[in-house]
């Protein structure tokens, strides 16, 4: 058989499809590697759904929030303090948009510097080497052939058939980010990720929410302690909680919406928001042709290198599934590309943080309580609470909490947890020491700065080795 890459009788090395966080890497490491390559996007959604429609500007728009409804500041300056009194969706959007289109530039910037090709446009296989790029315009393709392809198309948002979505009242989370108004109340649909995220966002700037899940419980995968702390402060800022009820149907008038529960409750809001899980966007790829199926989510099976079933296609990112991430997603990417070509790599370190971003934001890394628990490993607990950090009451953060769980056989590390600010960066501490197999004494023995919210890592290591001297006291008495 011809060795593409000696007989380059395609037009590219690698073509990648989607120029999300997967894509970019994965242009990015091969070009580094020496190979032709070219990405294909549509034109408006350079930088995938990270940049135009998901973690960026869900991000920035959180900023925002918390900027203008100095929501961060009321523990110091009272509950009626606010940056500026009537916030309208322009000032929250302005940043949004300016944030977009900075990073825009910096993706497209890096690919050019990295001599990737950009295709402008829709890609479809057309056979296993080939694809077509449509453009906007009437006759606006082209033809791109390549030895490898790396797929990541990510996902949009899932929309239930039985509901007429409208972009004005009734809308899904890409919708959201071009609402004309900020709505007095909302009813969110789906307490997952996006859904609470957005629901504490809207809740902070004095929207009446209510969130309807239809199981009894939401983001169950984090720590217990920390999802009643959320929710606790989720109900403090007037969010209602429907757990264990399905919407029936929502109606639309001039005036409003009324979502109606299986259960006959009727909920009256300005506006809903559903955010019931992402289908992958595989549709439009014509998969068949490339001798690829994709499952009844949308999603393609990869093996551990990112392979498909057709050795030379690999896929990436949101729609290969769990944990569908954009930091997840960038490593995939980085990987997919190395063993497309061969290059020798490690592989993704199985210790992945989880960061949420409500108000007040969560992150955890390692193993849970209950994890431990039915895999009967013993651990001891250590909490540090922010109220009793110096930085803590500096920042006005007196519900934070930070708790490591550590092995009470030999001290390791096993688990970080945190709740309150700066929660997603903290974390990294706690996954650093995990990851090169660290104890808690190292947390015991090491000068952090002060005052920081860092030192809750001493405070917590202390208050667990303190429990597991106790134990070890009692036993050898
Ligand atoms: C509201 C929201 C908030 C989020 N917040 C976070 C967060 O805080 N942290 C985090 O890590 N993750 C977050 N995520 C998830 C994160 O955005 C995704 O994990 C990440 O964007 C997935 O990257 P990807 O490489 O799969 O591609 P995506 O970013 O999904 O981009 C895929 C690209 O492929 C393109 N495409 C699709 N089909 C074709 C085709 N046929 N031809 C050409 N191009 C095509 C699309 O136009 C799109 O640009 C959030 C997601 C959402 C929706």
């Amino acid at each position: 058989m011809t060795d593409p890459e000696v007989h380059p009788v395609y037009d590219y090395d690698l073509l990648v499809i989607g120029s999300g966080p997967g894509g970019q890497k994965a242009a990015i490491a091969a070009a580094k590697l020496g190979k032709r390559v070219a990405i294909a996007d549509r034109g408006h959604m350079m930088g995938g759904v990270c940049v135009n429609t998901g973690t960026i500007p869900s991000k920035t728009l959180r900023e925002a929030v918390l900027y203008l409804s100095g929501f961060s500041q009321r523990e110091m300056y009272g509950a009626s303090y606010r940056v500026k009194a009537e916030i309208t969706i322009d000032d929250l959007l302005a940043r949004t948009r300016h944030v977009i289109g900075r990073e825009v530039e910096i993706v497209r910037n890096q690919l050019l510097r990295n001599h990737v090709d950009i295709v402008t446009g829709t890609a479809r296989f057309t056979d296993p080497h080939t694809v077509t790029v449509e453009g906007h315009g009437r006759g606006d393709h082209t033809t791109v052939t390549a030895a490898h392809f790396v797929i990541a198309t990510g996902t949009r948002p899932a929309r239930p058939d039985t509901v007429a979505f409208d972009g004005e009242r009734v809308v899904d989370s890409d919708q959201i980010l071009e609402l004309g108004r900020v709505p007095g109340s909302l009813v969110v649909v789906g307490a997952g990720v996006i859904g609470i995220e957005y629901a504490s966002m809207f809740a902070a700037l004095g929207t009446r929410v209510t969130v309807v899940e239809k199981r009894n419980a939401m983001l169950d995968f984090c720590d217990p302690e920390v999802i009643e702390s959320l929710k606790f402060h989720l109900r403090d800022q007037a969010v209602t909680f429907r757990f264990g009820e399905e919407v029936s149907s929502v109606s639309v008038n001039g005036r409003g919406t009324v979502t109606s529960l299986a259960s006959g409750k009727k909920i009256p809001a300005d506006m809903v928001m559903y955010s019931a899980g992402r289908q992958g966007l595989t549709d439009e790829l014509d998969l068949e042709n490339a001798g690829l199926t994709a499952d009844r989510r949308g999603r393609i099976e990869v093996d551990k290198q990112f392979r498909s079933s057709v050795e030379h296609i690999a896929a990436v990112g949101d729609v290969i599934g769990f944990p569908a991430l954009a930091s997840t997603s960038m490593d995939q990417g980085r990987l997919a590309a190395y063993h497309l070509f061969d290059e020798p790599v490690r592989q993704l370190h199985e210790l992945q943080p989880i960061g949420i971003y409500t108000i007040p934001e969560i992150s955890f890394c390692g193993h849970t309580e209950a994890e431990l628990t039915s895999a009967a490993i013993p651990y001891e607990t250590g909490l540090a609470r922010y109220r009793e950090l110096a930085r803590g009451a500096i920042v006005g953060d007196s519900y934070g909490m930070l708790k490591l769980l550590v092995s009470s056989e030999d001290r390791r590390l096993l688990g970080v947890h945190v709740f309150g600010t700066n929660a997603t960066d903290l974390v990294h501490i706690g996954q650093a020491v995990m990851g090169c197999g660290g104890t808690v004494d190292y947390l015991v023995d090491t000068v952090f700065n002060y005052p920081t919210l860092s030192e809750a890592y001493k405070v917590a290591a202390l208050d667990a080795t303190n429990k597991i001297r106790a134990l070890e006291s009692v036993q050898n008495s």
